[in-house]
């Protein structure tokens, strides 16, 4: 990345290092485990990681997991792949309930204080007291309880005393604050349920903010960069950070040295950005899930999904994705972007780093009659044309040719540039043929093409120069290995699927030919590729060796991108 980059963060950041504010810098990145990341996350995980070593710091990847009944495994060991399969390594990691005690000792710190109170007011009940956005919320009966009383109370809820739901610990800070966030809101609940890391230890749990903001001090995190929805948050935020005072506070990091995890509070400085959001794509996790569960996807890793897992799949690459968050910066202000910047990402990333292969997705077959039966050579094809480094490869060429069954029209419409009764081609790489003959099934169908290769026009030959207007390409019948292509396109048909108006939902926007699956036939170099590896498909567009279907007996290709944007806007 470059080291000019200009936006507020950096700014910040940098005049941070500059005063003297801070020696080094640190960061987070810290999903909640309850589904896979999506491409939103790709741009907090490339801000996250990427600030932290472009200043010479350090980043954590820190589970928040603070939500026991909706958090799995599953989800954390694919984060962690994720983050990984982007290029970026964690300095260390950490979960949120690694600071469980913490929170504990922090909360009690806060009652002793006068600033914490246990409440026993109904989660209803909690509601009308808050108030709204024009009326100043009111004061909890039991806002006034003694330190003592507080406590007890408290140490009970934590000893497993009392039901779900019948007791909250809530800041003490002001119920007519003009930002809700701050009208006592809860610091803890309690929640009989099994935590994936601490198992029955706890039957209270900590809410985010408290959760967060801690979490975030005890690592010692400089700079705790989040997306633009916590802005209202960050009042809350800071005020949890001051009053535990973390970083003057020894006694209460202690558990964490007792736990062998570095001692390193910090004061940190939540800083938001906007929200990554493209059209045609929903990247609610809640969602997806729902997609996922619902079999309107073939799971988490569907090409088609905007999971990291799902575009992975689809033959996205770390480097696209990279240069995307790139591209579009860093801002202060929401916005639907246009799917066509993270596909032109990925054509700009492809067109530098992949080779180019022959492959034909409907196939016809062509017969060059002026060859013999037997007749098989070996042509030499560069893998790329831009760049000699990619080296070359052998491509069989024989008498029995697939091409494409599109690049043959028996009455060519104005302006057809390639095969066409009685008219010329050029063949990629192989010479100038003319079709001579159609052959026809019974119900009229074209079968099959006879031609004749120009002897005097192969590559290299004074007769190859001469003027023709179009190139196809072709695969050699006898050499080519059948391929299963798998045709991705949008997954949704309108640009705002999220848009519920007239009682639409986005499953009413799902694009039913968003996956197509037919059989082709790639050149054997493409074949023998390994799982993930990239392709240009000449004319046809960038193929994916499918990651988890493909072998080179039994190819499967993913179509990630056209070479073209086709979708008009
Ligand atoms: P979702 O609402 O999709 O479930 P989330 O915000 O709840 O996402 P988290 O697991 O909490 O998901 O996200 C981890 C980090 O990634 C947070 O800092 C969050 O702000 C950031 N993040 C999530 N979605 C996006 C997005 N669309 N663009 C940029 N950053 C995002
Ligand atoms: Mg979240
Ligand atoms: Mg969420």
């Amino acid at each position: 990345s470059s080291p000019e980059k200009r936006d507020f963060i950096r700014q910040i950041v940098r005049e941070d290092l500059a005063s003297g504010r801070h020696q080094a810098i640190k960061t987070r990145f810290p999903p909640e485990p309850n589904g896979y990341l999506h491409i939103g996350h790709a741009k907090a995980i490339c801000l996250d990681f990427g600030i932290a070593a472009e200043f010479g710091g350090v980043c954590n990847l820190r589970l928040d997991d603070t939500n026991p009944a909706k958090e799995d495994p599953e989800y954390v060991a694919a984060i962690q792949d994720d983050v990984r399969w982007l290029g970026f390594d964690w300095h260390d990691l950490r979960h949120a309930s690694d600071y469980f005690e913490v929170f504990y000792q922090a909360a009690l710190k806060l009652i002793r204080q006068g600033d914490a109170f246990v409440c026993d007011l109904t989660a209803e009940q909690v509601r009308e007291y808050r108030g709204s956005l024009t009326e100043a919320g009111r004061n909890s009966p039991w806002r006034d309880r003694s330190v003592e009383e507080n406590l007890d109370l408290f140490q009970r809820m934590r000893a497993g005393e009392f039901a779900d739901g019948a007791r909250t610990l809530r800041a003490k800070i002001d119920m007519a604050s003009g930002n809700i966030n701050l009208r006592d809101p809860a610091l803890y609940r309690i929640k009989h349920v099994e935590h994936q890391n601490t198992g029955n230890d706890w039957p209270i749990y900590p809410m985010y903010d408290f959760a967060h903001s801690l979490s975030d001090a005890a690592e010692g995190i400089t700079h705790s960069l989040c997306t633009l929805e916590f802005e209202d948050h960050r009042p809350l935020y800071d005020w949890c950070v001051d009053k535990t005072d973390l970083a003057h506070s020894p006694e209460l990091i202690a558990p964490l040295l007792a736990r062998g995890l570095p001692k390193e509070a910090s004061k940190p400085r939540q800083i938001e950005f906007s929200r990554l959001n493209f059209n045609y794509l929903v990247m609610s996790k809640r969602k997806l899930l729902a997609m996922v569960n619902d079999g309107l996807v073939d799971g988490w890793n569907d090409p088609r999904m905007p999971t990291l897992q799902g575009i992975r799949r689809r033959g996205y690459t770390p480097s696209a994705l990279r240069l995307m968050v790139d591209r579009v910066g860093i801002s202060k202000q929401n916005s639907l972007l246009d799917y066509s910047l993270l596909e032109g990402a990925l054509r700009d990333d492809l067109d530098a780093a992949a080779p180019r292969r022959m492959a034909v997705i409907d196939p016809l077959k062509l017969v060059l009659t002026n060859l013999p039966d037997d007749h098989v050579e070996t042509l030499s094809f560069s893998n790329h044309p831009k760049d000699e480094s990619f080296g070359k490869r052998e491509v069989p060429f024989s008498r029995e040719l697939w091409i494409e069954r599109e690049d043959f029209e028996e009455v060519p419409p104005k302006g057809f540039k390639r095969l066409t009764t009685g008219g010329e081609v050029r063949l990629r790489g192989a010479g100038i043929i003319r079709c001579d003959e159609v052959i026809k099934d019974a119900e009229g169908r074209i079968v099959e093409l006879r031609g004749w290769l120009d002897p005097e026009s192969r590559p290299g030959m004074a007769g190859a120069e001469r003027k023709i207007k179009g190139t196809i390409h072709w695969v050699s019948a006898r050499h080519a290995v059948a391929t299963e292509v798998r045709l991705y396109d949008r997954l949704f048909t309108v640009p705002n699927p999220d848009d519920e108006a007239e009682g639409k939902t986005y499953r009413d926007y799902l694009n039913p030919d968003s996956r197509r699956t037919v059989t082709g036939y790639v050149e054997p170099a493409a074949a023998s590729a390994a799982p993930e590896q990239s392709f240009q498909f000449e004319r046809l567009g960038y193929f994916v060796a499918d990651r988890y279907d493909h072998a080179a007996d039994k190819p499967v290709f993913n179509r990630s991108v056209t070479l073209r944007d086709t979708w008009a806007k």
